[in-house]
């Protein structure tokens, strides 16, 4: 098929929700990805910080095949050790105590939303039900994490929306203070927030958070879907701030590439969640479960992690004798990029034409590249960037 046969296809039997880049991705090895006319492109997005050992990685490609080729699903009516040690690694690694396992981001904040509501009523009662998130927050696609969402663009069409949720100002305690009342049981925030523009929470007010949730039996929840899995140079990022959620949500890099997410909570919520409460079909399937075991056992390590940070540092000073560049924001190889003239949307696009794929994040470029990166493919995404930004 040539690509505009696949680009045809697509206006025709695919729902309109997508604004793609032109281009149709059918092969990779590391971070170089390969499109249908054989065209090269080096990868700074690893399919929004998935695929975080790049395209095809030997041994995720060996853990994957072999287990399709093991046990491919069973349902949750009978126990599975893959699931088990995926569990007890995120445990082990995080203190956390309990793990439910789902398939992507947007279902592990349900989770995790329907645990402060059931620990909330428990304990209280009806009535105490409210979850404050932040103003510019991204939390998923359905209609109760588009509410928990504190962007107004995504409050539209889907009415009427879960009710419950509040939005306050980040890195504002003092806005956070005046939503907190006896109607409210958790606040769920992202430290960076990612699609809101890579914006990073400053230490002292997500300390703050943590102490104003502990005064009022509020629960602190971390949305680490993007942030978590040694995206920002820390296993999960709440790790570098020093601080201890009550529940932190995980998917994106979780699975290396396939569709895998977490909800992980505290000992005093472990048996919030009863048989019947809670339940997936695909969650926790074995290929899934074989893929971030592989992910676990590799990426957080302290080797693993210094290698991220490392990286980053290199690619933001790198970033800095660039032309256009207004100003990076971010951690570890979660980075975005404000542009001297605004244009990181047209960049994007013609970065895709010079051979990098590159993300954008409202009007910032972002780079979410594989953490295995190469120092090679690094600088030859890096040169093409160049090339476009200073045209
Ligand atoms: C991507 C993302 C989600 C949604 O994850 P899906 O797997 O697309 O449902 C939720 N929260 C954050 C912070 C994200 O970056």
């Amino acid at each position: 098929m040539t690509f505009e046969e696949i680009k045809n296809d697509e206006q025709q039997y695919l729902m309109h929700t997508y604004g793609r880049f032109n281009t149709a991705l059918v092969s990779g090895k590391g971070a170089i990805a390969k499109d249908v006319d054989g065209k090269e492109y080096v990868d700074f997005t690893s399919g929004i910080g998935v695929n975080i050992f790049g395209y095809c990685d030997d041994g995720w490609v060996k853990a994957v095949s072999e287990q399709a080729a093991t046990i491919q699903h069973m349902s949750n009516l009978y126990y599975s050790p893959l699931q088990t040690s995926v569990a007890k690694k995120l445990c082990e690694l995080t203190g956390f105590d309990k793990v439910f396992l789902c398939n992507s981001g947007a279902e592990a904040n349900e989770c995790a939303i329907k645990i402060a509501r059931k620990y909330s009523f428990d304990k209280y009662g009806e009535g105490r039900q409210k979850i404050v998130t932040l103003v510019n927050s991204f939390h998923g696609r359905t209609v109760t994490t588009l509410a928990a969402t504190g962007q107004d663009v995504f409050h539209n069409f889907f009415f009427p929306f879960t009710e419950g949720f509040e939005y306050a100002e980040a890195n504002n305690i003092e806005d956070l203070k005046a939503h907190i009342n006896d109607e409210v049981c958790a606040v769920f925030i992202e430290l960076i927030q990612g699609e809101g523009g890579v914006m990073p929470l400053d230490k002292s007010y997500v300390e703050a958070v943590q102490k104003l949730c502990a005064e009022n039996d509020i629960l602190f929840m971390v949305d680490e879907v993007q942030t978590g899995i040694s995206r920002t140079g820390d296993f999960f990022c709440y790790q570098g701030y020093g601080v201890k959620p009550d529940v932190i949500t995980s998917a994106k890099g979780l699975g290396g590439g396939l569709p895998i997410g977490a909800c992980l909570c505290d000992k005093k919520l472990s048996d919030v969640m009863t048989a019947g409460t809670h339940g997936t079909t695909f969650g926790g399937n074995p290929i899934a479960c074989a893929a971030a075991k592989e992910v676990l056992s590799r990426a957080a390590t302290p080797e693993f992690l210094s290698q991220v940070r490392e990286k980053g540092e290199y690619i933001k000073s790198e970033l800095e004798k660039i032309g256009n560049v207004k100003e990076i924001r971010g951690k570890g190889m979660m980075i975005g990029i404000l542009t001297e003239k605004d244009n990181a949307k047209e960049i994007a696009a013609k970065c895709v034409e010079n051979g990098l794929l590159i993300l954008t994040a409202k009007n910032l470029l972002r780079l979410l590249p594989p953490l295995n990166i190469t120092y090679d493919e690094i600088n030859k995404g890096l040169s093409i960037l160049k090339k476009v930004m200073e045209a």
